[in-house]
């Protein structure tokens, strides 16, 4: 998933992260850093959050980033993403978020997701197949839209490891890793995660340059 677009964000231009998420923001924040944008977050901007009416990952990323765009007459960069377990055909998948309570508290979806499996009897041997997946959208106010998609495949882990990134991070392990995501320096999860394989597209696309990554 790339769209074609002609237009580059060059060093020192504008971009807002079109993300309340904190977890996401920060990460967003840090992989855009070596490019030299002038980054800006919905929530800092006081934009409002679009309710998140599509059934896909791109098509939430779309409706997202275009709010944005729209709002602030800047071009604006949207993240959708999720968890999606084989054993529960794709779900928590576009609402991975949803699962949390409403303090966006993680530990009750993770066990949600945990409980889930186990009623299926679909949790042994190393434990269940999942993927983390991320659609970035990159839109401008005139209405034009470029969208780059990530995926990291792994397993997961019961109980949940970790305090470090966010969200469904501390029962997640990438392939031929032993930490999980929970457990990695920001660093080493950057190196290998659906957001960052999204954003070394995007960057390919609209930032002219691998730089950082
Ligand atoms: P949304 O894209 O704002 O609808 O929310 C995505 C949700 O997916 C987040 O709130 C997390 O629960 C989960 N998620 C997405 N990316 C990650 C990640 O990198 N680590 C852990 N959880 C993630």
């Amino acid at each position: 998933m790339e769209t074609h677009v002609t237009r580059r964000l060059p060093p020192g231009a504008r971009l807002v992260v079109a993300s309340h998420n904190r977890g996401k923001v920060h990460e967003i924040f840090d992989l855009v850093a070596p490019y030299g944008l002038s980054v800006v977050s919905a929530a800092e901007l006081g934009l409002a959050e679009p309710e998140e009416t599509g059934s896909t990952f791109a098509e939430n990323a779309h409706l997202k980033a275009a709010a944005a765009a729209q709002a602030a007459a800047l071009p604006a960069l949207s993240d959708d993403s999720g968890l999606e377990v084989d054993a529960l055909e794709g779900a928590p998948g576009i609402f991975s978020a949803r699962w949390a309570d409403r303090a966006r508290n993680f530990a009750p979806a993770m066990q949600r997701v945990a409980d889930a499996i186990k009623q299926r009897g679909a949790w042994q041997g190393q434990g269940p197949r999942a993927n983390f997946t991320a659609v970035l959208c990159l839109a401008w106010p005139d209405g034009e839209v470029a969208l780059f998609e990530g995926k990291v495949y792994g397993h997961l882990v019961w109980p949940p490891r970790g305090n470090k990134g966010f969200g469904y991070d501390p029962m997640f392990v990438a392939d031929g890793h032993l930490l999980t995501f929970g457990e990695m320096e920001p660093d080493a999860k950057h190196a290998i995660s659906h957001r960052a394989r999204a954003f070394q597209a995007f960057a390919r696309t609209c930032l002219g340059g691998g730089a950082g990554l």
